[in-house]
């Protein structure tokens, strides 16, 4: 008999979490530009380059003589543009300019002066914005008006809805494969749980998942296979795993750097950045992005602390300047997807804390955000008629009963 049901018995009661907001309500349409100083010269011309006219320059450059001597700024400078909507026009129009100039000796970098708009239009000297650290290349992060990440958009959800901790996990690492967590939510973005009642000792079993991050939405259904295993696969039978994790860091990282040819920071030369830079705090756990054998955990010269591990079909994966290399990381060492292999540092050439991960597939470089992974599991055809029932099942539970039903927004 082929049983395979991954609902029968338990579905008695849904809690489903949902729902919206509004733009407006969100504050939608700030961004922050996050821009290096790459020529000796005025501030104005790399001002007028990021959303400054004339008449902006002028209030700005007026109200910063209070406090700066000239307007010329070294090279290595950092600036953060805040635009931010016009009262007046539909334009968007700088709502807060902040300097910070390289320490000549130590190289660090430090708030020099910051100009923000008042509600009457005009400009004056205002408190230094919350830190940042600062990226390698320029960036615009959009919407930054405290929109929270995808990824705490999920936990405080699920905190809101009295979900366990270990459920919650467990989704944030189903979506972690394919979804861009460390985004930021949007207008509309939605999150819906189907979980059983609490038994008798207050466990509940997830049922469904469905993520709607804009147009897109991401369904999981839980199934269990007739070996026993449960697993949570999209309606095409397939799970979300992929044989590699693309941001093999707790919580993604931030991403201070792609893939490709770019000047590089410490050497101004240009050149191959063979992986990509996931910005996160010192001492913040990595993981093993596949199932593997540790190649390498030792210094390497550029990479500093390093780990490499080889996977099958001819893949392996880099992780570079580590604060430190987990215990038991030794050449030949099995490691499980997810396992701890280190903690994010600055060590060898880096500019700050962050992990520096690369995949190679037959020794050649390949971008880790954009590389073909192969699937990791998909359910075999003769669950077919089983898995179609569940979701049937899923999707009847979930529009029947509108008592149980609690709606939330994502955020
Ligand atoms: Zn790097």
């Amino acid at each position: 008999m082929v049983s395979g049901d991954g609902l029968s018995g338990v579905a008695e009661n849904v809690s489903v979490v949902g729902k919206t907001r509004s733009a407006e309500e969100a504050g939608l349409g700030r961004s922050e530009r996050v821009v290096a100083v790459r020529d000796n010269g005025p501030l104005k011309d790399t001002l007028l380059k990021n959303g400054f006219d004339e008449t902006t320059y002028d209030m700005v450059a007026g109200t910063l003589r209070n406090v700066l001597n000239s307007t010329t700024v070294p090279v290595g400078a950092r600036l953060r543009i805040l635009m931010g909507p016009s009262r007046t026009s539909e334009t968007l129009i700088p709502h807060r300019l902040s300097i910070y100039f390289p320490d000549p000796r130590t190289g660090q970098i430090k708030h020099a002066a910051t100009a923000a708009l008042t509600d009457r239009g005009n400009y004056v000297l205002g408190l230094a914005p919350a830190e940042i650290e600062f990226p390698e290349e320029d960036t615009e992060q959009i919407n930054v008006n405290n929109l929270p990440s995808v990824y705490r958009s999920i936990w405080e959800t699920a905190r809101k809805h009295d979900i366990d901790d270990a459920t919650t996990s467990r989704i944030v690492a189903m979506f972690a494969y394919d979804i861009d967590l460390t985004k930021k939510i949007s207008a509309g973005d939605s999150i819906e749980i189907l979980e059983t009642q609490k038994d008798a000792d207050g466990h509940q079993e997830l049922l469904y998942v469905g993520l709607k991050l804009g147009t897109t939405t991401r369904e999981l259904f839980r199934f269990r296979t007739n070996d026993g295993t449960v697993d949570f696969y999209d309606p095409g039978g397939e799970t979300g795993k992929r044989f590699l994790t693309r941001r093999p860091v707790q919580g993604g990282g931030r991403l201070a750097s792609r893939f490709g040819y770019r000047v590089h920071p410490i050497f101004k030369s240009r050149r191959l950045h063979t992986g990509v830079d996931l910005a996160a705090k010192s001492g913040t756990p990595i993981y093993a992005s596949g199932d593997g054998v540790v190649e390498k955990a030792q210094w390497v010269s550029g990479y500093g602390k390093f780990v490499m591990l080889k996977h099958v079909n001819g893949f392996e994966t880099g992780y570079g300047h580590m604060s430190r290399i987990a215990d038991g990381m030794k050449p030949g060492a099995k490691v499980r997807q997810g396992q701890i292999i280190g903690y994010v540092g600055s060590t060898g050439n880096s500019t700050g804390p962050h992990l520096h991960f690369e995949i190679k597939v037959n020794g050649r470089f390949v971008d880790p955000l954009s590389v073909k992974l192969p699937r990791d599991k998909s359910l075999s055809a003769q669950y077919d008629a089983a898995f179609k029932q569940t979701i049937v099942q899923v999707r009847d539970l979930m529009q029947r009963e509108p008592a149980p039903v609690t709606v939330a927004a994502l955020n």
